[in-house]
Parts: C-alpha cells; structure tokens; sequence
C-alpha cells in the first residue's frame, strides 16, 4: 500500500437542475474490470440521492425517463473487489442496491453468494443507507451482513425502527467504526473512514480511504462546503495527480472552478431537501 495514488474522477450528480442528459462517462463495464485485475473499485452510481427519474420532475430530464429508465443512472455507490481473496463490498446502501449489488456480484470470478462481504456506510441520508431495508424479511431475509457504521449511525440504526428490525433479526451485522482508525479487508484492501462537514441530523458523515495494493482512492459522496472541512481539498488534490481526461468536460470544469475559487457561502453542498444545489452536487473518488 504504498503508492499514493493513480486516478481522479470527480462527478458532478445529476439532477433535474441540469437540462440535458449527462455523458455517458461511468457505464459500469464489470466485465472488463474485474477479470483484469485482482483487485477494483468500481463506480455503481452517480446519481443524487432521490435518483433518476427524479420524483415529481415535470422537466425535460427526466421526461423520457418514467418511460424509459437509463440503468447508468443509479444512485452513488462504489464496489470493491478482491478476487484473490474472493472478497466484495459495497460502499453505500442505496435504493438502488438490487442493481447494484447484482453488477459487482455477476462478474467476480467467484461468487458463491448473492450478498456482499460487507457494506460501508457514510450517512444517514435516504440515498445512503435506505437500501439496507432489502436486506431484511420482506426482501432477502439476509444472514448477518456485515455493515460497517460509525458510533452514531450505528446507534441510530440499532435504536429506529424499521432499522432496528434488521438488527434483532440478524439480518445484519453492525460493526462499529472510528474515524482514522484502519480496517484490514484482505492483505490486499485497507479501508479508513474519515469526517467530512455535512448536515449530520441523525448520523456522523464520512468519507473513505480506500487502499489497495498500489492505488488510493478517496470517496466523499457528501459533504457541505469544501471550506468547512478541517483538510484542504487543495492540499488533498495535490497528493495526487491531475485528473485523467476520462472524466467529462463538464466535470472537469467543477474541479477546476473548485480549485480556483473556494466557496465562501457555508452552505451545504448536497443534494436532498431545499438547500439542493444541482450545480455543485460532486461525488469525488481520488485515486
Ligand atoms: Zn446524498
Ligand atoms: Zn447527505
């Protein structure tokens, strides 16, 4: 684990602020992933919480969409796999966790089991822990999930129904996290979670170090201004190299503006509820 770092993709999330469709950049393309490497991390989602369609949209984005559902456009989410040690995760429980749990089983080179190894929760907002539910009797009746939560989501899990329900019934497994402090997956894959600033009404909210054998990646999937966090994105940034020209032009353009010119407002910079600003709503994986 000792290079630093490898691939930056900043995604801008798309909601129905935005008229047009977005590029097609993050098609999950498991098959050619997984059987390259032994190990990957592999983006499941890059859509804001309430996914896509939007519900009550009236706007052009999402007109075709009740008709005709784009399967790319799934909720935030990333996969990690390690094929030596026949190990996946799940970073986030989404709504879209059916779909997504399905794209990052289907081409691991063994998978006895439809569940994953582990989850890894940021946040108790919808789009981020709502898809435990799926988990539990009505849906998969799972046996004893692992799922990784910090003090307070944890607590907040074991203590509100319907969350608690999955909790007495075993169908997961609540292990309890601290920030900076490392969990070892396999020899390969070492996971640290650490506090981002966002709305923290019912949890603490996090981010991940995620390192494997030769690549880092950093994943904040929500976090207010930049400014209000105790670490510079900047002095983040400049661990690692510039972003590849695989990200689209226009999430370019978030990066770049966001280097140049930090928000100064302190208003939150996350997608649900009133204070929802389309145009900076960034999923963030630093490699
Ligand atoms: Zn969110
Ligand atoms: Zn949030």
């Amino acid at each position: 684990m000792k290079h630093y770092f490898i691939f930056l993709l900043v995604s801008m999330i798309y909601s129905c602020g935005n008229n047009q469709l977005p590029e097609k950049t993050y098609k999950i393309k498991t098959n050619q992933i997984l059987h390259k490497k032994s190990t990957s991390l592999i983006v499941l989602g890059t859509i804001q919480d309430a996914g896509s369609p939007h519900i009550a949209c009236k706007k052009e984005c999402c007109i075709d969409l009740f008709s005709y559902s784009d399967h790319d456009r799934q909720v935030v989410a990333l996969g990690l796999v390690d094929n030596n040690y026949n190990k996946k995760y799940l970073f986030e429980a989404t709504p879209d966790i059916a779909k997504q749990m399905k794209a990052l089983l289907k081409d691991a080179i063994q998978n006895k089991n439809e569940i994953v190894d582990g989850i890894f929760l940021t946040h108790a907002h919808i789009g981020h822990y709502t898809g435990l539910m799926y988990l539990g009797k009505e849906a998969a009746n799972a046996k004893n999930v692992n799922v990784f939560a910090m003090p307070r989501m944890k607590k907040y899990l074991e203590t509100s129904g319907p969350w608690s329900q999955l909790v007495t019934n075993k169908n997961i497994s609540l292990i309890q996290i601290e920030k900076e402090q490392s969990i070892s997956l396999t020899p390969n894959l070492m996971v640290t979670p650490f506090l981002v600033p966002h709305r923290d009404e019912y949890s603490e909210t996090v981010g991940y170090r995620i390192e494997g054998p030769n690549k880092t990646a950093l994943f904040i999937p929500d976090i207010d201004k930049w400014n209000k966090w105790d670490k510079s994105i900047v002095e983040e940034v400049k661990k690692v190299e510039p972003p590849k020209p695989t990200v689209s032009k226009s999430t370019k353009q978030v990066l770049s503006n966001l280097l140049k010119a930090p928000d100064k407002s302190g208003e939150t910079q996350e997608g649900e509820g009133d204070d929802q600003t389309p145009d900076q709503m960034l999923l963030c994986i630093y490699c």
